[in-house]
């Protein structure tokens, strides 16, 4: 799924505190809390081939333990 010749390098952020994301995950489809595991820096030339921000957080679901990109999250619709 990646180009030969990327590179990328998930390095944690240096705040302390655990920081949760909500949403729906695309794998398990359970509304759970995510876990962030690190930003993901993308070279910025193909950043901009792929379309794709140059930095995106990585989190992991809390549920299925799978590791997913910030856009691939669904967000929970309010349902009133
Ligand atoms: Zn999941």
């Amino acid at each position: 799924m990646f180009r030969n010749g990327m590179h990328v390098m998930i390095t944690r952020p240096n705040e302390t505190q655990p920081i949760l994301h909500y949403g729906i995950c695309p794998s398990c489809h359970a509304k759970t809390p995510f876990d962030l595991k690190g930003v993901q820096r993308w070279d910025a030339e193909i950043a901009a081939q792929l379309n794709v921000p140059p930095i995106m957080t990585v989190w992991q679901c809390r549920n299925c333990d799978t590791t997913l990109m910030e856009p691939s999250i669904i967000p929970i619709e309010q349902d009133d």
